[in-house]
């Protein structure tokens, strides 16, 4: 976090660093998309204001004002730039609402509201990024989260039903009605013999139950045709032998890796390594929301697969995503009260 030392000595210079972040080829218009714009004077807040010459003349004003921070997720709040580079530095250290607020001094409920829209913007411009697929080596495994609806009366209201355990006692195939979502987890493996090759790529999904129906049109989207595919012997997976080359180890036999005649070394070990470390990101959070667990998984997941990089360029990764964000995601998402349907993102 030292490289952000400078930008904290006051709103300006924080709002700078965020305005290079957002256009680092120089200010355009976020209604236009025009580059003839012209500063003008800062915001109380020390965001700077610019007039867009185009939209002034089309909508026939003298000016036509946006900010650094017009149509950006940070546009409604109340924080000052200062106080947001700080937080978005805690955030990206895995801090949880709790520790963030009292490192920089604001409400609980400001840096909870913070960490929604941080993980959110991940979730909108990185999670659901179509172009973003895996290949060459692909394992899949699954597990489960326990996490309940805490706080949220309407929803147990809606169940008519008491409010729930979380299901850590519940046997068999979990599902999210259940108390325990199921996450699909997805990872390309590194390709151990480049020294250059980013991290394992991994992509992780929250399920609504454990359904061939459920993770096929996951599966499809997210791995490209033609590459290994590696799970546990287990019939829910059966559909990939038509498009990949599927191959299984049978964990109820007590096999967890074999090498193939070609060489292929046959396991989901590297799967297995990423769900310990996510149980460990979760534990920060002390008992999740299922409204909310996808979008702690999210940051989980950019972190994981950006770990190869030098702090500062997973931070601004982070922030030129965030910054791309419009926010559209977590509004829709705020207002119907629950995650947003998967068959709405794979379409
Ligand atoms: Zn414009």
């Amino acid at each position: 976090m030292k490289h952000l030392i400078p930008y904290l000595q006051d709103d300006r210079k924080a709002a700078d660093y965020l305005r290079q972040l957002r256009w680092p080829a120089g200010v355009t218009c976020p209604r236009c998309g025009s580059d003839a714009v012209e500063p003008r004077e800062r915001c109380d807040n020390g965001l700077q204001r610019f007039n867009c010459v185009p939209c002034g003349v089309r909508l026939g004003q003298q000016f036509a004002m946006f900010t650094d921070w017009t149509s950006s997720i940070f546009e409604e709040s109340k924080l000052r730039p200062l106080e947001w580079l700080l937080v978005i530095g805690l955030w990206q250290l895995k801090l949880n609402a709790t520790a963030i607020a009292a490192a920089t001094d604001i409400q609980e409920r400001t840096a909870q509201r913070c960490v929604n829209l941080l993980d959110g913007g991940l979730y909108e411009t990185y999670h659901l990024d179509p172009t973003r697929q895996l290949e060459h080596q692909v394992e899949a495994d699954e597990c489960y989260q326990s996490a309940g609806s805490t706080g949220l009366a309407r929803e147990v209201e809606r169940h008519e039903r008491e409010p729930r355990q979380r299901g850590l006692q519940l046997r068999g195939r979990a599902t999210a009605e259940a108390g325990r979502p199921p996450l699909l987890g997805l990872v390309q493996r590194r390709d151990k013999t480049d020294q250059d090759a980013p991290a394992a790529q991994v992509y992780l999904e929250g399920l609504e139950n454990v359904r061939t129906a459920t993770i096929k049109p996951i599966i499809a989207a997210k791995v490209k045709g033609g590459a290994q595919f590696f799970t546990d012997a287990y019939n829910l997976y059966h559909f990939t032998e038509a498009n990949y080359d599927h191959r299984t180890v049978n964990h109820g036999a007590g096999e967890y890796a074999r090498r193939d005649p070609d060489g292929t070394c046959v396991h989901c070990n590297t799967m297995e390594g990423i769900w310990s470390g996510l149980r460990n990101f979760l534990d920060h959070f002390k008992g999740i929301s299922q409204r909310f667990l996808h979008l702690r998984v999210v940051r989980y997941e950019f972190l994981h697969n950006h770990g190869h990089l030098h702090w500062r360029q997973a931070f601004e990764a982070a922030l030129r995503c965030i910054l791309a964000t419009t926010g559209d995601y977590l509004q829709r998402m705020v207002h119907q009260h629950r995650r947003m349907p998967l068959t709405l993102c794979y379409r």
